[in-house]
């Protein structure tokens, strides 16, 4: 499997896995199939132990996995290592690639980016090798699956004809798979967004929101039969980034935090052309859009920044999703949540509002169809707490009410 010249390598790593991996290789040996199904490789360790080889995982990485997985084979674990299965992460990449400047020629290296998490989807399962079972003799003919469209077998191993063929799932064999879009914080003219895909003991740990630094190898895919191709990442490895040492720089930073009551006043004048322009029936996306998003942001928080406020949020464990969360800096739990409906609707069912705001531990709930603002309130009654009916602010009052002031940004901050 691995050719002679590149046997240096496979060496270099037996050499390396034996100086400096011996702890994560037994972790490995024995939590294998109930939670950790990989070995981290440190890069920096790599790059001290050797820079050459450190180098050409850099420019091929997924070669160098292979050779890697060779050495541990040869290491003598306790059980055998499946051909089609990761266990090699390289991680910890010093430098860090600006998602906006990945380029077509970046396929194929690793590299390093930090962002937001957006939109990541439910942990799937994935085939990685689909057994086909043939219609006609039963012949299972087993074909080793990529990402992109399913891989039929040309022929049945058995009768040698083509079919038809029918997956046997108990025969197939399955991992956990995850993706999600990467917000960009560093400003560029290239791609704001990057989808990074990741498997097994990584499926999982993408949750909106959350700032991640990842180590992956860039990707392409084909888009049916366009001659365009989408770059994606393949994530190698997932770490949480520190907020401060994100190079993130909001659009209002500069700026001095605006008068509270002068930007209601602003919005208040704003929503009613808008409103003026608006039919009955717009749907609730647009409401959000023209009416509950700019009265957020005269609140004095910035819906551009993913650290103040968060859309249709979860924290990963409950399900419920409010359309805004707002937050403030040391507490995990958003102080102010918003449930919104389309404009006209009517604001009898509050009682999702109360459920965000129990759930999340949110000092204010507001409910609201753009033109009207239900407000409640987080109180302490019995030691339990209770969400309480505070106010009902029309559009003509936004810029009067003292109610309001309280859930600015301003009066946390
Ligand atoms: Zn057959």
């Amino acid at each position: 499997m691995v050719r002679t010249e590149d046997r240096d390598v496979v060496d270099s790593f037996q050499v390396f896995f034996k100086e400096h991996c011996r702890e994560g290789i037994t972790e490995l040996a024995e939590n294998y199939r109930t939670e950790q199904t990989s070995l981290n490789i440190d890069y920096e360790e790599l790059v001290e132990f050797d820079e050459d080889l450190a180098a050409d995982v850099r420019s091929r990485p997924a070669q160098l996995q292979e050779y890697a997985k060779e050495a541990l084979r040869q290491y003598g674990l306790p059980f055998e290592l499946a051909s089609n299965e990761t266990y090699i992460r390289f991680r910890n990449l010093p430098e860090r690639t600006a998602i906006p400047s990945i380029r077509a020629d970046h396929r194929g290296r690793l590299v390093a980016v930090e962002g937001i998490v957006r939109d990541a989807s439910d942990v799937r399962p994935k085939i990685t090798t689909a057994a086909f079972e043939c219609q006609r003799c039963g012949t299972l003919t087993r074909i080793p699956q990529r990402d992109g469209s399913l891989e039929e077998p040309h022929e049945c191993q058995g009768c040698e004809q083509e079919g038809p063929f029918e997956i046997n799932f108990d025969r197939s064999k399955f991992v956990d798979a995850q993706s999600a879009t990467i917000h960009s914080l560093t400003p560029g003219d290239g791609r704001a967004e990057l989808e990074t895909r990741v498997e097994d003991d990584l499926a999982g740990t993408f949750a909106p929101g959350d700032p991640v630094r990842i180590t992956a190898v860039v990707r392409l895919e084909e888009r049916g039969d366009s001659p365009e191709f989408e770059i994606y990442l393949d994530g190698m490895s997932v770490s949480a980034a520190d907020w401060d040492a994100l190079e993130w720089s909001p659009a209002s930073a500069e700026e001095q935090p605006a008068d509270v009551e002068e930007a209601l006043e602003e919005f208040q004048a704003t929503a009613a052309s808008v409103l003026g322009q608006l039919s009955d029936t717009v749907r609730e996306e647009e409401t959000k859009a023209k009416l509950v998003t700019p009265f957020v942001d005269a609140l004095g928080w910035d819906p551009t920044d993913p650290r103040q406020v968060r859309l249709e949020y979860t924290d990963g464990e409950i399900n419920d999703r409010p359309d805004y969360a707002l937050f403030v800096p040391d507490r995990d739990h958003p102080v102010v949540v918003i449930e919104a409906k389309r404009l006209g609707r009517n604001l009898d069912m509050e009682h999702r509002t109360r459920n965000y705001m129990r759930e999340y531990g949110a000092d204010w709930g507001i409910f609201t169809n753009g033109e009207t603002y239900r407000i409640f309130e987080t109180a302490e009654d019995d030691d339990r707490p209770t969400e309480e009916f505070v106010a009902e602010i029309g559009l003509d009052d936004v810029h009067r009410s003292d109610v309001l002031l309280q859930l600015a940004r301003s009066a946390y901050c």
